[in-house]
């Protein structure tokens, strides 16, 4: 079946660059073009819209982003007490056990977290209340009572040595994948499905999915994919896991993603060379740097594609040096395919000069979250309280990864950051460095070309061309010239073929 969609303009990120109308036949697209349309089964009018290629986000949690959208919304506490009022209010409802997403105490005021005792004042409900980024959790004693957090590293204590209700690292981890398998698996699909039905709402045609079965399980990925043919958007898995044959079991060609060579800023566990301005301590790294080569090495040689997830300079250095190791071991050929693999390094975030010299120089691809910027990056903001402003002045040079010539993909993270491009694109304009701040036009690539390539799909996804999946988005306001495109929500979204618009 043959349909047309016609609009007053159709960006293809290709050439011709721009068409009036887009032919379709099932999945794929036929023919942009301008003037006098072709025949078609049905025809789909759009007067005064803009048709551009899907949004393609390269970092997203879906089972996170689901749960965030039905959980108490601890992101707009502005102190301890909020939190713990919302918290309160929720549990007049009566609920057997909460998890809640999002709080950051970076822009508190003041910036104190509540303790332990209070934590359990709230009374016997285990509690789990995880940090913007993920990599930190409040729990109250019956959650890390059931969780059997207890038994592992990350749990932080106050003077008298008893816990302070923060945890950090494997306490971290049990705590949060406790919960999760608690869920049912019904509970698990609708959560997904929600997730990926607000991508859709948002003009996302693919996401990159970071499962992260250390904190969800593995159960969490398997339902994905028993499911991923139905759900309204695509998804390219990603599973942070080290276990190569259980990957390739699941009949996958990219292995880790998320997977934590250190942990996040807003946490104080992204490994740093320097210690963090605000408490003296440096981070930690997750992973030995041996057990990381031999990871690499055989996911390599095994014909995946290979992502991790380094934010310090710290990470960032200790995942270069080891890909660097791994690179030595190859022949010219060897070498050649291992530029195509395009293997990935999440966040990225302090990488110093030589550091992004040294990722072009290898090939590697590069997943940036631009929201990460305009939450934390700007003067007095997250990233300067941890790093003072020297550091923090440096962090995410977008412009300068494009400029190296390195494969730049953009993502959200979310629940980290909302699932919309939309703020992606208006934090890729502003960031708090001039110099690194992009044209419309490069940001909107970035989310589209830049992530597609960044999954090695850029035959298929990305762009609008003759051959390629039939993913768009039609918008009453074109994205490429709205002055603020914050508020901009798309009209239609079309995934592979298929009208999947929020009803
Ligand atoms: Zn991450």
């Amino acid at each position: 079946m043959r349909s047309l969609y016609r609009a007053t303009r159709v960006h293809t990120l290709s050439h011709p660059t721009e068409g009036e109308w887009l032919l379709i036949d099932g999945r794929h697209i036929e023919r942009v073009g301008s003037g006098e349309p072709p025949a078609a089964d049905r025809t789909v009018d759009l007067p005064g819209c803009t048709i551009i290629p899907g949004f393609i986000d390269s970092h997203v949690h879906l089972t996170g982003t689901g749960l965030a959208g039905v959980g108490i919304p601890i992101d707009t506490a502005r102190h301890a007490e909020e939190l713990l009022g919302l918290v309160a209010e929720e549990l007049t409802h009566g609920p057997t056990k909460i998890l809640a997403h999002g709080f950051d105490e970076s822009d508190w005021q003041p910036r104190t977290l509540p303790t332990m005792a209070e934590l359990d004042e709230l009374g016997e409900t285990p509690i789990v209340l995880v940090r913007a980024d993920g990599h930190l959790s409040l729990a109250n004693s019956a959650a890390i009572e059931r969780s059997g957090a207890l038994q592992h590293d990350g749990i932080e204590r106050d003077q008298s040595g008893n816990p302070s209700g923060v945890l950090r690292r494997d306490a971290n981890s049990r705590v949060q994948r406790w919960f999760h398998e608690t869920l049912t698996e019904h509970e698990i699909r609708e959560l997904q499905l929600q997730a990926a039905s607000l991508a859709a709402g948002r003009g996302i045609t693919c996401v990159h999915e970071m499962a992260i079965p250390a904190w969800r399980g593995r159960r969490d990925i398997e339902v994905l994919l028993e499911q991923r043919m139905q759900l309204p958007v695509d998804v390219v898995p990603y599973v942070a896991d080290m276990d190569i044959p259980y990957v390739m079991g699941l009949g996958l060609e990219t292995i880790g993603g998320d997977l934590s060579v250190d942990g996040s800023l807003g946490a104080r566990t992204a490994a740093i060379g320097e210690p963090y301005t605000d408490d003296g301590s440096t981070g930690s790294l997750y992973l030995d740097s041996d057990e990381l080569a031999e990871f690499f090495h055989n996911a390599h040689l095994a014909g995946l594609q290979v992502a991790v997830h380094a934010i310090g300079d710290a990470a960032i250095e200790q995942t270069l040096v080891v890909w660097e190791r791994v690179y030595r071991t190859l022949d010219s050929r060897g070498r050649r395919h291992f530029r195509a693999r395009r293997h990935r390094i999440e966040h990225f975030e302090m990488a110093a000069p030589q550091q992004v010299e040294r990722a072009a120089g290898l090939g590697l691809a590069i997943s940036v979250q631009p929201a990460f910027d305009a939450e934390w990056g700007h003067p007095g903001a997250m990233y300067e309280q941890r790093l003072g402003e020297r550091r923090a002045v440096a962090m995410n040079p977008f412009a300068t990864l494009l400029a190296r010539g390195i494969e730049v993909g953009a993502g959200s993270d979310s629940p980290v950051t909302p699932l919309d491009p939309m703020y992606g694109l208006w934090a890729l304009e502003n960031h708090h460095d001039p110099a690194q701040r992009m044209s419309r036009e490069h940001a909107i690539r970035l989310f589209t070309v830049g992530s597609a390539r960044l999954a090695r799909l850029d035959e298929k996804k990305g762009r609008l061309e003759p051959g390629m999946q039939a993913d768009f988005a039609a918008y009453e306001a074109d994205p490429f010239v709205v002055l603020d495109p914050r508020e901009l929500r798309p009209v239609l979204t079309v995934s592979r073929g298929r009208d999947v618009s929020a009803r």
